[in-house]
């Protein structure tokens, strides 16, 4: 054996490597080499050949950490790891449901919905039905087919007690109707079909059970119900089920995940006690006590310890550093400099992340760092494939494999526009509808007649593809669908600059270049003989990894992502970002039971992500979603005990900046002649929050200026004229 594997590890994660092949729980805090000792149980498995590559399991919770653990196993053993089912659990259901597609009644090709083609689907649906938004929401029933799903419940395992139910449940069933006749899978419909299968087919569930010995979970805590019960299927009376997690992480109860399946692994496995990990390997001591200190702060905790290990007691490393500035952009502002102070220093740029609590404040900071030429890449939420012109090339690819996609169809029949009307729209849908068809079919049938000119070359250009994408490669099937349809060309004609769209749909054929059909594990898959397989791959790939960009691979970049895409991971320098209240803990959060707890736990793993280097900062004044909000700074803040927080803002200095300001009220008379976007320097003028105020000085003419205003008691507020509404008095 290769006892290198081992050298290093403390003797409590020692013992859990090495644990027989039994049921066993790791319960530990953050940092404490969990992940760690996950993968080293893994390559000591294979190296000691208790196990093969064949008979294990990993699942992780994000694409990123399965990757890494990949490369992390790749290099730790000889055995080439490829076909190991390592993954996620959507990933891994994904590989269940290619596989056995037939006796989960799919089609080979079937697609995958993320949540906004779900949205879409939902919003077309009530639509057909005559359900006006008004008196059902889509996002509600959104939710109410997710969730359920998640708890591993159909439409027909529901009852109805009221009408509101009812007409949900109806939709329900009339949504999977829809799915199943187009081949389309959500994300819960992934893991629900797929732990349908093994329920149902004795011959599927006796393979894989017998087939993986060791089925290794890491962030255990974040299981769903619905996930619980599948791995338990899969593991059978025979598999070691080896899961690890942490119940001060467990950041998705909204999404149905269940601390409590902690306790029914160990009554279900027989394990009488939870192994334990104590050491923090991970992060300075002055991190480590803001952690505890603010984890301290919640009840129900099942209760660990986490210290600094012997080597670095003592080793205090630098206190977190807190700015609170005026705005969002000179928060953005902030990242920025300190980012590159940091990079003067000798930290590379990827050993840096930017988190936030919710995708839409990433666009600011996205803006700072391009205007400062600093390369980023944002990580999780649904970012470069959500965007419209991928959207719309994807939807042309998917035709191409699957023309009974409706969604596609509807998507791009008339984008570019091409004289296709809402009016034949509907004559199309209504067809459809008539013959109980696909649009494709109503198509094919109405453009037999000669004056449906403009349809049958709609007919003709996705008939074009499908022979394009059985004959030539990836890439150039994606160049072809690009020129083919015109989308290119209408971006490049169009008024305005789309440069950016254009530039994403180049992305997209980048995106082929590096994408290797290996990462997905085709080789599993029933290829059909089309020669369609690499194009499905790279669809459902496109889907599952949504937002993770392959492009600029290589290239050291500073990782923008939200606290939940950072589950597990860590880089030497943090900047935890927008602690305001009502965005962090978030206004809807504090109206939910336990909503303040659990964002309270994500604040404790976006604390312990840093390694020596956390900064904390706040914008009094923030646009988001359109509005300009004022807030508090955060109530997590305050939780932290002062003696770990060096203040960076200015605040202090300033008060006195004003005060000095205000006793000396002085104008430049030049400058006062000069308006800015309407303003001038001297002028009265009043905010419905700051109350009323005087323009003591202004930056940037034209619309965009900002105003520094005097509101006295208020302070003196930097506000930008494009965002902020104020009246002159
Ligand atoms: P999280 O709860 O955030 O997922 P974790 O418990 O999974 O954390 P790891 O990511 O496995 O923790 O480990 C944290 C860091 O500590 C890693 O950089 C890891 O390599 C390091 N580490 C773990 N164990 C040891 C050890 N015995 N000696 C030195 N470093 C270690
Ligand atoms: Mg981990």
């Amino acid at each position: 054996m290769d006892t290198s594997l081992l050298n290093g590890l403390n003797a409590e994660q020692l013992a859990a490597v090495t644990w027989p092949p039994a049921a066993a729980l790791v319960l530990a805090g953050a940092g404490s080499g969990k992940t760690r000792v996950l993968t080293t149980r893994i390559a000591w498995l294979l190296d000691t050949e208790q196990a093969s590559v064949h008979s294990i399991m990993a699942v992780t919770f994000t694409n990123k950490a399965a990757k890494e653990m990949r490369s992390r196993l790749s290099s730790m053993v000889e055995n080439a790891i490829a076909a190991m089912w390592l993954g996620t659990f959507h990933g891994l259901c994904h590989r269940f449901l290619r596989t056995h597609y037939q006796d989960a009644r799919l089609p080979s090709t079937f697609q995958i919905l993320d949540s906004g083609d779900q949205a879409s689907v939902i919003k077309r649906l009530l639509k057909s039905l005559n359900i006006a938004e008004e008196s059902l929401a889509p996002k509600t029933l959104q939710y109410f087919i997710n969730s359920n799903k998640e708890a591993g419940l159909r439409a027909s395992d529901l009852n109805a007690h009221d009408k509101t139910t009812r007409q949900l449940i109806e939709c329900y069933q009339a949504y999977d109707a829809l799915c199943q006749q187009e081949g389309m899978v959500d994300f819960a419909e992934l893991m629900l079909r797929s732990y349908e299968v093994l329920l149902h087919n004795a011959a599927i569930r006796t393979h894989y059970q017998q087939r993986f010995n060791h089925i290794l979970v890491d962030e255990f805590q974040d299981t769903n119900n619905l996930q619980y019960k599948w791995l338990k299927l899969l593991a059978g009376d025979s598999a070691a089920v080896f899961a690890v997690g942490d119940d001060d992480q467990s950041i998705y109860a909204f999404r149905g995940a269940n601390v409590g399946n902690m306790q029914t692994l160990m009554q279900d496995f027989g394990i009488r006690e939870p192994l334990k990990l104590e050491v923090n390997y991970r992060s300075v001591g002055h991190i480590l006590t803001a952690a505890n200190t603010l984890i301290a702060n919640n009840s129900g905790r099942l209760g660990k310890n986490l210290r600094l290990p012997e080597s670095k007691q003592g080793e205090q490393g630098q206190k977190l550093r807190l700015y609170v500035a005026d705005s969002d952009f000179l928060e953005a502002d902030f990242v920025v400099s300190e980012t590159k102070e940091r990079m003067k220093e000798g930290v590379a740029l990827d050993n840096m992340a930017v988190l936030y609590r919710s995708n839409a404040q990433s666009r600011v900071l996205e803006q700072a760092l391009f205007a400062a030429s600093v390369p980023y890449k944002i990580y999780g939420g649904l970012r470069f494939y959500e965007r419209q012109e991928i959207k719309h090339a994807l939807a042309y690819l998917r035709l191409a494999v699957q023309p009974q996609d409706d969604q596609s169809v509807l998507r791009v029949i008339n984008m570019p526009p091409r004289g296709i009307g809402a009016r034949t729209i509907e004559a199309v849908q209504a067809v459809a509808h008539d013959r109980q068809s696909s649009l494709w079919e109503a198509l094919q049938f109405l453009i037999t007649e000669p004056a449906n000119r403009k349809l049958k070359a709609f007919v003709d250009l996705i008939e074009q593809l499908q022979a394009q994408a059985k004959g030539l490669e990836l890439t150039e099937t994606i160049t072809a669908a690009l020129d083919l349809s015109g989308l290119l060309e209408y971006y490049k004609t169009q008024k305005g600059d789309h440069q950016d769209r254009i530039d994403n749909l180049q992305e997209l054929v980048s995106a082929a270049m590096v994408f290797n059909s290996a990462d997905v594990q085709t080789e599993e898959w029933v290829k059909t003989d089309d020669g369609l397989w690499p194009l499905v791959a790279f669809l459902s790939n496109a889907s599952l990894e949504a937002g993770e960009r392959q492009a600029g691979e290589g290239e050291a970049a500073l990782q923008l992502m939200t606290i939940h895409a950072a589950k597990g991971l860590e880089f030497d320098t943090v900047f935890l970002t927008g602690l305001e209240e009502g965005l962090f803990p978030s206004e809807y959060s504090l109206q939910e039971r336990g909503g303040l707890e659990e964002e309270r736990r994500l604040m404790y793993v976006a604390i312990t992500r840093a390694r020596e280097r956390l900064y904390l900062s706040a914008a009094q004044q923030r646009l988001l979603h359109g509005r300009t909000n004022y807030s508090m700074s955060s109530r997590f803040m305050d939780e932290l005990p002062d003696d770990v927080l060096q203040f960076l803002s200015s605040h202090r200095k300033k008060r006195q900046e004003t005060l000095k300001i205000r006793q000396e009220p002085f104008i430049h008379a030049k400058r006062a002649k000069e308006t800015f976007d309407g303003f001038v320097i001297g002028q009265n003028v009043r905010h419905e929050k700051f109350g009323m105020g005087v323009i003591m000085d202004a930056k940037h003419k034209g619309e965009h200026a900002t105003l520094s205003i005097n509101f006295g008691a208020n302070g003196l507020k930097n506000l930008s004229t494009q965002f902020a509404i104020l009246e002159v008095v």
